[in-house]
């Protein structure tokens, strides 16, 4: 099998992961998504197998049974988040990098399983008072579930200096202009 690389974002939500990484996966690096299990249901316009493999609390606790994750997680209680060992197949099959977008201990575990061959980069908000209002205008999540995630916010922060690297996201254009700069250090 072949081995690509693998780029690892982790960040608290609404910190602009999903942005930073829909941005270099246009950009032709040889990067594929790692689409994670979620027992979450879609939001916005998700797709399933996609975005995520959106499964039922029933079909994530058999696929742990039957030892399909490489990791997975309760981020936040009752809601689990997994990756397959098969995607990470899939796409170094393909003689891609492989991109995973994890939480923080997810993103520190995948690091660790892989070492130098990971990149574990921590995208930072410039406040937890930002990272609200971004919840807030991005419209997806309602007011119990955004503080769930603010709740969780603080904690998470302070895992940053773990990381390979970390990203600021404050004004976007220079933080997609950094990441760019960061992963193209690290695959050449
Ligand atoms: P995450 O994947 O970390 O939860 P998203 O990428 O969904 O975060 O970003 C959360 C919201 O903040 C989205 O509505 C996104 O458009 C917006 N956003 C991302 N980066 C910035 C930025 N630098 N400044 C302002 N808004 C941003
Ligand atoms: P969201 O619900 O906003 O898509 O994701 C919530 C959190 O779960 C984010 O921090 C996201 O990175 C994390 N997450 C998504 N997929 C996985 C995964 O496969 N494993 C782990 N550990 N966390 C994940």
């Amino acid at each position: 099998m072949k081995s690509g690389k693998l780029i690892i974002f982790s960040a608290p939500s609404g910190s602009g992961k999903t942005t930073l990484v829909k941005h270099v996966l246009s950009k032709g690096f040889n990067l594929e998504f790692s689409i994670s299990a979620t027992s979450r249901n879609p939001r916005g316009t998700e797709e399933n197998g996609k975005d995520y493999y959106f499964l039922s609390p029933e079909e994530f606790r058999k696929k742990i049974d039957e030892g399909a994750f490489l990791e997975w997680e309760e981020v936040y209680s009752n809601t689990f988040y997994g990756t397959l060992k098969s995607e990470v197949d899939r796409i170094t099959a393909n003689g891609n990098n492989v991109v995973f977008d994890v939480d923080v201990v997810g993103g520190l575990n995948i690091k660790s399983f892989y070492g130098e061959r990971a990149l574990a980069v921590f995208v930072q908000p410039p406040s937890v008072e930002e990272l609200e209002k971004r919840l807030e205008s991005r419209g997806t999540d309602d007011a119990e579930t955004i503080k769930k995630r603010i709740d969780k916010a603080e904690q998470e922060l302070s895992y940053a200096g773990k990381f390979d690297v970390i990203i600021i996201n404050d004004n976007l254009d220079e933080a997609t202009k950094e990441t760019e700069k960061i992963l193209r250090n690290f695959l050449n």
